[in-house]
């Protein structure tokens, strides 16, 4: 049996990220973390994250922040505010974790799955938030289900034209089993973005076939101040409390 403890958009949020790990310990555990990307960019601890996630077996793929924080990108795809913290993610990145970020590919094929940070078409930078958007990914989809972050909001969409089984938010507490071809989000750890301020993540289990999407509570506040103690901009940290 696997459990795939599946994490996306940790954005150097180190208390999210722990809350996430701890949270799933008590539901079970897990064998191996997949993270489809941004583990840096927006928070105050890009390389406390990227050393945290080193600690387990880990699958990961890199995200636009990541590109951007390591130099491999330019900052102008960027708006200001992103493009400010990615700066000061780079400054702030060890050399270890610079080479971490350079090196992460921009997908991850593990039959039955395909891990990007945005979509299958473009990778790092596409966002897929509508049927038709999950429509067009399972056609550039190389495995049967498609993973995917970026958009901060957990959700699961089929790319199976006409299957009105899902396409839409994934609440706390909801199971989904993989059957046909589904593309799934787990939400962001580090700054959610569907209304809802806590952390969000999933596990698979691929004995049981099934995705279980959750959200945890983590403490805000200290985060937001660190980010604002640490010159970080304001309406970076004050989005954390509004989920937005
Ligand atoms: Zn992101």
């Amino acid at each position: 049996m696997t459990r795939c403890l599946l994490v996306a958009d940790v954005h150097a949020n180190l208390r999210a990220l722990d809350a996430v790990l701890a949270d799933a310990f008590s539901r079970g555990g897990f064998d191996v973390v997949w993270s489809l990307g941004d583990v840096v960019g927006y928070g105050p601890e890009p390389d406390e994250c990227i050393e945290r996630l080193r600690e387990y077996a880990l699958v990961s793929v890199a995200g636009n922040h990541d590109l951007g924080a390591a130099g491999v990108t330019g900052l102008e795809l960027f708006n200001r505010d992103a493009a400010v913290a990615c700066a000061w993610s780079g400054q702030r990145l060890s050399e270890r974790s610079l080479e971490f970020l350079r090196g992460l590919p921009l997908e991850q094929l593990i039959p039955p799955f395909h891990l990007v940070h945005g979509s299958p078409r473009n990778p790092a930078w596409e966002y897929v938030v509508s049927v038709p958007a999950a429509l067009r990914a399972g056609r550039f989809c190389r495995e049967t289900h498609c993973l995917v972050g970026h958009s901060h909001c957990p959700s699961v969409y089929s790319m199976v034209p006409g299957e009105p089984v899902h396409g839409g938010p994934a609440l706390d507490g909801a199971t989904v089993t993989l059957r046909g071809r589904l593309l799934f989000n787990p939400g962001a750890v580090g700054q959610p973005r569907d209304g809802d301020p806590r952390a969000a993540y999933a596990v698979i289990d691929t004995e049981r076939e099934t995705v279980t999407f959750h959200r945890v509570l983590y403490d805000i506040d200290a985060t937001s101040d660190s980010m604002l103690r640490n010159g970080l901009p304001p309406a970076l940290a004050w989005r954390l409390h509004a989920g937005y």
